[in-house]
């Protein structure tokens, strides 16, 4: 008999999940709320310096180690290109006494000190422990707290400083055409599997089955794959799925970060850079597009809820585009209409991407990944080496097909 089995996303996580499950043939069903596939993924065009741009709504950066996002790309004929600036340095401009090199020296000290230390400690507290005052730690502050999209203090220090800030130069890629090619690619293999403006209200375990409720109407798996972002499947009003007290309790430590991005045309065609605001939690960066040509469009990325509010992006994108001109009186910047999105304000994500709390063990990893009954989870927030990116999302939607796959291979041999 043939087992069905429900994926409830179409983010890179439940793309990843459905892919898996279509190449080990099994039946799938793919729900995605939204009318595109993606969900944080999200690639458009700006019109700049007369031609159209690549812009990215969500994630960008395609970083060091993401061995399976390389796979996935070079098995649909998707290139890499260099954007020619690194993500991992980026120019203080309202502290002009530190330099991006203090911030790296800093950084690593930091990050030393929090691997050599013991029991749960948040950035902040390593930052004291270091006795580390002044620009310099407001600069590094800044950079941690916009890569985390949360406060220092609610942070685990080991991992962010590790992975997430990391300060050495390195370069930084993109998916030519943008990064929406490549679940459009996965989603075109998957063809009428996947429900599109299909939003999920309910799933409901019963009698070794799972009853998957959308847009009012049920239908009966075997199995599904909850690949929810983490600000959805916590929110009650979002979805009805009961998780039990051993996974909430994991979930308790993650840390939901805030983000949001705004991209201004520019008139004339820039350098490479990379340059933040340490006091209002934003950095900007012009960056090469797939035909090794600089795009003539800033783009820019805030992080933090309450910085957030301050720029005002919970009205609109206006008073922050005043700041972006101001910090960066050295680019040509285009009276057009800037394009705002703003994370946190998106009910079919609920924030941006998470961090984990300080304390955060390998037990809260492990419950955070593993089933319930015959629920099995994926998402950003479930990877813990690439927690909140979409290498990470790639990683747990293969891993949550395989372990289903082997539940059903050892139900078959009993
Ligand atoms: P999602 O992509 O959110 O997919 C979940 C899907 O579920 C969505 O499509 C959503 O529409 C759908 N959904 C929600 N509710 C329902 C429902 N009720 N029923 C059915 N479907 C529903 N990562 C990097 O690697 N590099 C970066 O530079 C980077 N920058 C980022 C910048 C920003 C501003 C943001 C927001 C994210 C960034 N990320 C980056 C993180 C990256 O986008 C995510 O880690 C990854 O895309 C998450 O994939 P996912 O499948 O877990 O979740």
């Amino acid at each position: 008999m043939t087992n069905r089995i429900a994926v409830i996303g179409a983010g890179l996580a439940g793309l990843a999940a459905a892919s898996e499950l279509r190449r080990l043939r099994h039946d799938v069903t793919v729900y995605e709320a939204r009318d595109r596939v993606g969900g944080r993924v999200w690639s458009e065009t700006i019109a700049a310096a007369g031609g159209l741009h690549v812009i990215e709504r969500g994630a960008e950066f395609v970083l060091n180690g993401y061995s399976t996002l390389r796979g996935y790309c070079a098995a649909h004929e998707l290139a890499l290109i260099d954007t020619g600036m690194s993500y991992y340095i980026r120019k203080p401009a309202d502290r002009p006494g530190v330099t991006t090199n203090d911030m790296a020296t800093l950084g690593r000290k930091a990050a030393d000190a929090a691997a050599a230390g013991d029991g749960p400690r948040s950035v902040a507290d390593v930052l004291d422990e270091i006795g580390v005052g002044g620009p310099a730690r407001e600069a590094l502050e800044a950079r941690i707290e916009m890569s985390t999209a949360v406060r220092t203090d609610q942070v685990t220090a080991e991992e962010t400083l590790e992975h997430v800030a990391s300060f050495e130069p390195g370069p930084s890629w993109r998916i030519s055409g943008g990064n929406q090619e490549l679940p459009n690619a996965m989603a075109r293999e998957l063809g009428d599997r996947i429900r599109l403006g299909s939003a999920v209200q309910a799933v409901l375990q019963t009698g070794g089955q799972v009853i998957v409720t959308a847009d009012n109407h049920s239908a009966v798996f075997d199995y599904a794959v909850i690949a929810l972002p983490f600000g959805v499947l916590t929110d009650p009003r979002a979805v009805s799925i009961d998780l039990p007290e051993w996974k909430t309790h994991a979930m308790s430590r993650v840390v939901q970060g805030h983000a949001a991005k705004l991209h201004v045309a520019l008139s004339s065609v820039p350098q490479t850079s990379a340059v933040m605001s340490v006091s209002d939690r934003f950095w900007t960066w012009t960056a090469r597009a797939a035909d090794g040509g600089i795009s003539p469009v800033i783009n820019c990325f805030g992080g933090e809820l309450d910085h957030l509010r301050s720029l005002g992006i919970d009205s609109d994108g206006s008073a922050w585009e005043s700041k972006v001109r101001a910090l960066r009186s050295d680019l040509d910047i285009s009276d057009d209409a800037a394009v705002l999105t703003a994370w946190p304000w998106d009910h079919l994500s609920r924030g941006a991407y998470t961090a984990h709390a300080p304390g955060f063990s390998v037990a809260d990893a492990t419950a955070l990944a593993a089933p319930h009954g015959r629920l099995y989870f994926a998402g950003e927030y479930i990877d813990l080496e690439y927690t909140g990116l979409m290498e990470g999302a790639l990683r747990s939607g293969n891993r949550a097909a395989r372990a289903i796959d082997q539940d059903l291979n050892g139900k078959a041999a009993a």
